[in-house]
């Protein structure tokens, strides 16, 4: 019983839906939500990945046609991520001015202007050996790729990225890619990093999608799951190197750190429902175990009742399309 029943009645707030609608504290808006795409080039067909129902890789050349579809239907925002068919050692192709990076920027903004474009910038689907930079026998060599990410930084901001989004888990990424822009008269681009990134078993079905091709794991540069006062040190490691906005991923089996740097930090907080988040809603929803609109608004609820202010997530298309409600 509560302590001050009756007097107190917590019941009183929730017993019409009028009177519970008008008191939730947490709403959701498409305003919200970023939502990632995959384009490929030298292909002309979208090509639907198994382990993430309902997302599809765009071919470059249907580009253009999707970003219009997308902008119309409303979404907010878009990160781009590239399946290439020029892989090196370095993931060079990154930071060429024709490169796919650049040219995928370029054509959002050319039909889309007001989209906000974030642009991933790592390595991993540009490298032959799939890891997030410069290796060195079987080591990422940090400085090396941090040189190499003020490169493609750049590339993308000519191309007109809004926000450069470094994912690559370098320590000094974010102070890095900051120089590299003011030096180039970037100084107006914003930096929103992966500022606490996990080595997840969530992002399974993303190295399909964006056709990286992992030798080993990303374990000696992405951070342990199990630790949470280091998550923190991480981002605001990053705040203190510059970083505009903070991001934190995977967001549903974190959201105790999402909160914690909500509360540690001013900066704008994002949150990264996974690969892996969405395909288990999706699957479970497809085997009749759960109510896949009802199971959406809550992860994405609880996500920003942790503390996120935007949220990237793949239901943003069927959320935008009318196909699921917020
Ligand atoms: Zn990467």
């Amino acid at each position: 019983m509560h302590p001050h029943y009756p007097l107190t009645r917590l019941r009183r707030l929730r017993s019409h839906s009028h009177v519970r609608d008008f008191f939730r504290e947490t709403r959701l808006a498409l305003d919200d939500l970023v939502l990632p795409i995959f384009v490929e080039e030298d292909s002309d067909d979208f090509t639907p990945i198994a382990a993430m129902p309902g997302v599809r890789r765009i071919p470059e050349r249907k580009l253009a046609f999707e970003v219009e579809r997308l902008a119309r239907a409303g979404i907010r925002a878009l990160m781009t991520f590239g399946i290439s068919h020029r892989k090196d050692a370095q993931g060079s192709d990154t930071w060429s001015c024709d490169g796919l990076v650049a040219r995928m920027i370029r054509t959002c903004k050319d039909v889309a202007p007001h989209l906000v474009i974030l642009s991933d910038t790592c390595f991993c689907e540009y490298t032959t050996h799939g890891h997030c930079g410069v290796l060195h026998g079987e080591h990422v060599d940090n400085d090396a790729t941090l040189v190499n990410l003020g490169r493609q930084a750049v590339v993308a901001a000519l191309a007109g990225a809004d926000i450069i989004a470094p994912s690559a888990a370098m320590d000094g990424q974010v102070a890095a890619i900051r120089s590299a822009l003011d030096e180039n008269g970037f100084d107006a681009t914003a930096i929103m990093s992966y500022s606490t990134k996990f080595a997840s078993s969530l992002y399974g079905p993303f190295r399909a999608a964006a056709g990286s091709d992992l030798r080993g794991d990303r374990k000696a540069y992405q951070m342990d799951p199990m630790n949470r006062r280091e998550a923190i040190r991480e981002s605001l490691a990053d705040e203190a190197e510059g970083a505009d906005a903070l991001l934190v991923k995977p967001a549903g089996a974190c959201l105790d750190i999402v909160r914690e740097i909500r509360n540690a930090s001013a900066l704008p907080l994002a949150a990264y429902q996974t690969s892996g988040e969405y395909a288990m809603i999706k699957f479970a929803a497809a085997a009749g175990a759960i109510d896949e609109g009802a199971v959406v608004r809550e992860m994405l609820g609880a996500i920003k009742r942790a503390g996120a202010d935007r949220i990237l997530t793949y239901f943003a298309d069927d959320i935008a399309a009318g196909r699921l409600a917020l």
